[in-house]
C-alpha cells in the first residue's frame, strides 16, 4: 500500500511541471511577450517574403528529447528555424495570393481561450462561449443580409466552410446514390479548388460538373447558365446547384450575384456563394454595391482570416435556412446524455459543425471588434478597395504595362508586354526578379492562357506608401529587365 502511494507521489512529482505555479507562469509569459515584441519590432522579419535557409538542419533542432529545455533557447530556435522564413501575409508589401493580417488582439484572445479552455462545442459545457459565438454568427449573418433564422459555423477556414455548405446542400436537395450521376452542378473555371475538393469529400464529384462560360471580366455569364440549365432539363438531368464567387482568388472578380439568384430561384437550384475573400467588403458601401445579391444565396462562406485580418484559423459558413445546417450535422452519443439540449435559446456548435471538441474560436473574432468597434474595420476594407483602384489607374499609364479589367474588389491583374520576345517568358523572369529583389512580394497566375501578374491588396499593413513603393519597384525593374534582355 505504502509502496503504491510512494510510486504515485513520485509520478506526480515527475509530471509536476505540467502545472506551473504563478511565478513560473509569469516568467514564461514575460519571456514570450519579449519575443513577440522583438519579432513585431524587427524590420527584417517583417519582410513580405524570405526564402528558407538551412532547411535541411531544421529536423534535428526540432526533435524531442526526454530532458527539459530552456524557454529562452527554445524561443531562439523557433525564431531562427521556424518563424523567420516564408511569407509574411500582414506585411504592407505582401501583395501575393490573398494577403491578410494578424490582429494582435486576436492573439491575446487565443491566449485567453487556451488558458481558460472552455469546451465551446457544447452549450451545456460553455454556455457563455456558446452565446458569444452565437452572437458573432448572428452579426455576420446580418452583415450578409441573411434572415434571423439563418445559422452558421465558425470553421478553421474557407475549405472546411465549403465542406459544411456542400454537405448541407446535398442533404437539403436530396442528392444521394440514387440520383447523383444525373445531377448537375454549375461552376466556372474560376471556382476555387477547395469547392471541388469539398465535392470529393461529400461524394458530389459523381455529379455532372459543368463549367459555365465567363465574360471578359472573368464573371459567370448568366445567359449561359440559364441555357445550360434548360438544356440539361431537356435531357432529363437534374440541375440542382450553382456556385458563384464573390471575389475570385485569381482576379477578384465578382460574379453577377443578382442575376444568378434570379436563375437559381426560378429553376429551384441551391445557390452557394464563395465569399471567402470578398465577404469582408460588405463592411463598406462600395463593397455592398459590388456584392449585391449575396443576401439571396442559400449558403455562403467567408474567411475572417482574410479581410477581417484575423490570424489564420477562422473561416465561416452561413446557411440561410438554419435548420438545414442543423439537419446536416446534428448528432448525439450516449456519453452526451447529461448535457441535454440546454436552454431553448442556447445552441451547441457541434450541432452545426463537423467538429465536436473545438477551440473557443469565437473569441479571436469577438475581442478585436469589441475593443476597436466596427468602424476601423469598415475604414480598412474601404482603404484596400480604393488602393486597388489607385494602383490600377497608375499602372495602366506606365509604359509597357497592360492591365486586366478594372478591379471589382482589391485584386489587380496586369502584365508587362515587351516590344519583342515572348511576354509569358518575360513575366516569369520579371516575377522571379521581383521576388529576389524582396522589396515587394506578389505572385503570378494564368488568366485566359496568359501568364499574369496580380497585385492583391488586403494586408493590414498595406497603405498608400506600400502601393507607391510597388509602382516604383515595378516600373524600375521592368525597365532594368528590358535593358538586360537587349544586351
Ligand atoms: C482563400 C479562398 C478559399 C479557401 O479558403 P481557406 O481559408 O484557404 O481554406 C476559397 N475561396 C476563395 C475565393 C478564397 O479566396
Amino acid at each position: 500500500m505504502t509502496q503504491e502511494r510512494e510510486k504515485l507521489a513520485a509520478l506526480a512529482e515527475a509530471s509536476g511541471c505540467l502545472e506551473p505555479d504563478s511565478a513560473t507562469r509569469s516568467a514564461a509569459l514575460a519571456s514570450v511577450a519579449g519575443y513577440t515584441e522583438s519579432y513585431l519590432e524587427a524590420s527584417d522579419t517583417r519582410r513580405a517574403f524570405r526564402p528558407e535557409a538551412e532547411g535541411d538542419r531544421v529536423a534535428e533542432a526540432l526533435a524531442f528529447v526526454e530532458s527539459p529545455g530552456q524557454l529562452s533557447d527554445i524561443l531562439q530556435t523557433l525564431d531562427k528555424r521556424v518563424i523567420s522564413s516564408g511569407t509574411n501575409t500582414s506585411s504592407g508589401e505582401f501583395f501575393a495570393f490573398i494577403p491578410s493580417g494578424s490582429l494582435y488582439e486576436s492573439a491575446l484572445a487565443d491566449f485567453i481561450a487556451a488558458v481558460t479552455n472552455r469546451y465551446a462545442g457544447v452549450g451545456f459545457s460553455a454556455p457563455g462561449a456558446s452565446r458569444l459565438e452565437q452572437s458573432v454568427i448572428r452579426w455576420l449573418a446580418k452583415l450578409m443580409g441573411y434572415p434571423d433564422d439563418a445559422e452558421g459555423d465558425l470553421t478553421s477556414g474557407g475549405s472546411i466552410a465549403a465542406l459544411s455548405a456542400m454537405l448541407t446542400a446535398k442533404k437539403a436537395c436530396g442528392i444521394s446514390s440514387r440520383n447523383v450521376t444525373d445531377s448537375v452542378i454549375y461552376v466556372t473555371t474560376h471556382t476555387h479548388h477547395c469547392i471541388l475538393k469539398a465535392f470529393r469529400i461529400v461524394g458530389l464529384d459523381e455529379c455532372i460538373i459543368r463549367e459555365v462560360r465567363c465574360d471578359d471580366e472573368h464573371r459567370l455569364v448568366p445567359d449561359a447558365l440559364a441555357e445550360a440549365i434548360a438544356d440539361d432539363r431537356n435531357s432529363g438531368l437534374n440541375p440542382w446547384l450553382v456556385i458563384a464567387t464573390a471575389g475570385t482568388t485569381d482576379t477578384g472578380a465578382v460574379d453577377p450575384l443578382e442575376a444568378i439568384a434570379d436563375i437559381a430561384e426560378s429553376n429551384e437550384l441551391w445557390f452557394h456563394v464563395d465569399a471567402a475573400y470578398g465577404g469582408a467588403f460588405m463592411l463598406c458601401e462600395e463593397g455592398r454595391q459590388a456584392l449585391r445579391g449575396i443576401e439571396r444565396s442559400d449558403s455562403l462562406m467567408f474567411d475572417p482570416h482574410k479581410g477581417f485580418f484575423l490570424p489564420f484559423g477562422t473561416g465561416a459558413v452561413l446557411i440561410r435556412s438554419g435548420k438545414k445546417l442543423y439537419g446536416a450535422f446534428h448528432g448525439r452519443g450516449t456519453y452526451m446524455r447529461d448535457v441535454g439540449d440546454g436552454a431553448a435559446d442556447l445552441r451547441s456548435a457541434c450541432d452545426y459543425s463537423p467538429e465536436l471538441t473545438r477551440p473557443f474560436r469565437g473569441l479571436r473574432f469577438w475581442l478585436p471588434f469589441k475593443i476597436h468597434g466596427i468602424a476601423p474595420f469598415r475604414a480598412a476594407v474601404q482603404e484596400k478597395l480604393l488602393l486597388a483602384r489607385y494602383f490600377y489607374a497608375r499602372i495602366s499609364k506606365l509604359e509597357g504595362f497592360v492591365v486586366g479589367p478594372e478591379p471589382h474588389l482589391s485584386i489587380v491583374t496586369f502584365r508587362y508586354v515587351p516590344e519583342s520576345g515572348d511576354a509569358d517568358a518575360f513575366n516569369q523572369v520579371f516575377f522571379e526578379q521581383l521576388r529576389d529583389d524582396g522589396h515587394i512580394f506578389l505572385t503570378t497566375t494564368v488568366v485566359d492562357g496568359h501568364l499574369t501578374l496580380r497585385l492583391a491588396i488586403l494586408a493590414t499593413g498595406t497603405h498608400l506608401e506600400s502601393v507607391d513603393l510597388a509602382l516604383d519597384v515595378l516600373e524600375k525593374k521592368a525597365l532594368q529587365l528590358t535593358a538586360e534582355l537587349r544586351r
